[in-house]
């Protein structure tokens, strides 16, 4: 089949309009035309090898949304024109306690789980591509249902940001009443607002942003701390349950753990390079734990697309055509995005000049793994 799609062959190219060839679905897989994908920070980090891990050529887009095209044999879950979703997996060994537990993020396979891009984990010489592309092919068990109250433009950001946010919430155990803290304001910061209110816990934003206020208090926190102001981070020392830190980048952490009730955990899904060195103090003393999460499960990303239509829970989202998304970029490593989410609407792709005339970069073809069967 087929594949346009935008990438870059290096950390410091600007996306551009690409061209591969994918294997139709496989037995058990399925074939989606996409219509809508998220553009999250991570894109960035990946495209820039922030991480020191990418494979080039990398196409990003883990916030997948799109229409079932076709499916391969013996497939069940799906049918042709099915509305559906990816987000960040499209593989993993499936037989591993971990993927028997729902929790494929932490497949403990030999390849671990395949990254929808930049995937497999390990570097063999192949590679996937994610969904600034017109289709993309997964296993089903990785495809999500979207429910009817979610309208397509809305699915991509629940599938990475909204689960980032609300796995570590279901993990710790975040209970009604209790206070949860959100740290950054931005993509997974405002999915984890909304979503910390629907679970009955008051919700304080932590932003360096005055002019998002607004927008924070009607996404249903119950109170906005401008974390540049000593004041009033002090005023809320010792006050938080759980604490979701999504910073891009490293950043004193003490001003953060200063926050922390006893027995609470400050979970990082934000920086995943270093911090810079933090007091054990405050930790020993109050049994506080420093924690990361890696977004979340099938099943629970399952869960958390139902739990936004059942709490008419929406992403706030700016669509964009494909050709604005290195100016999008630009404004997500300047840290001064003033949009929540970013959405490209993917009939600007299909419509796309490079496209129409068949002028796109050849790139190689796409390795999805094997098929696994659930034993
Ligand atoms: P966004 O850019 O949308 O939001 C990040 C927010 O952090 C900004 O809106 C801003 O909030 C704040 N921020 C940005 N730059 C700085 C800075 N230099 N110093 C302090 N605060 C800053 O990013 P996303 O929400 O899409 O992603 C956030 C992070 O989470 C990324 O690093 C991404 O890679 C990571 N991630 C991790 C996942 C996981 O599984 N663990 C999954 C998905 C993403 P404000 O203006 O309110 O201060
Ligand atoms: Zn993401």
């Amino acid at each position: 089949m087929k594949t346009f799609g935008f990438g870059v062959q290096s950390a410091d190219d600007k996306l551009g309009p690409i061209v591969f060839d994918q294997q139709d679905p496989r037995s058990g897989e399925v074939a989606i035309k996409i219509t809508h994908c998220g553009i999250c920070h991570s894109d960035l980090h990946q495209v820039r090898d922030d991480w020191g891990n990418t494979q080039y050529p990398c196409v990003p887009g883990h916030e997948v949304s799109g229409v079932v095209s076709a499916v391969g044999e013996g497939v069940e879950k799906f049918k042709v024109g099915d509305r559906v979703g990816i987000g960040c997996m499209i593989n993993s060994c499936q037989v591993c306690d971990p993927c028997q537990r729902g929790e494929e993020n932490y497949c403990d396979g030999p390849k671990s789980f395949t990254l929808t891009y930049n995937g497999p984990a390990s570097p063999d010489g192949t590679n996937t591509y994610g969904g600034y592309t017109t289709d993309i092919v997964a296993r089903e068990e990785f495809v999500l249902r979207v429910p009817d109250a979610v309208a397509s433009e809305m699915v991509g950001p629940i599938l990475c940001a909204g689960i980032t946010v609300y796995s570590p919430m279901k993990h710790w155990n975040l209970q009604k009443g209790q206070t949860l803290g959100v740290v950054g304001i931005g993509g997974l910061g405002h999915m984890a607002i909304q979503l910390g209110k629907a679970l009955g816990a008051e919700v304080i934003a932590f932003t360096r942003s005055p002019e998002k206020k607004d927008d924070i208090l009607k996404l249903g926190a119950d109170k906005v701390v401008i974390s540049t102001d000593n004041a009033q981070m002090e005023s809320m020392a010792q006050s938080l349950n759980l604490l979701i830190n999504t910073i891009p980048v490293s950043h004193e952490l003490d001003p953060y753990i200063a926050l922390m009730r006893p027995n609470s955990a400050l979970v990082v899904v934000g920086n995943l390079v270093s911090f810079p060195e933090f007091s054990p103090g405050p930790l020993v003393f109050n049994r506080i734990t420093v924690a990361g999460s890696l977004i979340g499960g099938i099943r629970e990303t399952q869960e958390v697309l139902d739990l936004c239509a059942e709490y008419n829970i929406s992403p706030y989202i700016k669509m964009i055509g494909i050709d604005e998304i290195n100016d999008v970029y630009d404004t997500l490593a300047s840290g001064g995005d003033s949009e929540f989410r970013h959405v490209i609407d993917m009939e600007t792709l299909r419509a796309h000049k490079a496209v129409k005339n068949d002028e796109a970069t050849a790139i190689p073809n796409p390795d999805r793994g094997e098929v696994v069967t659930r034993k």
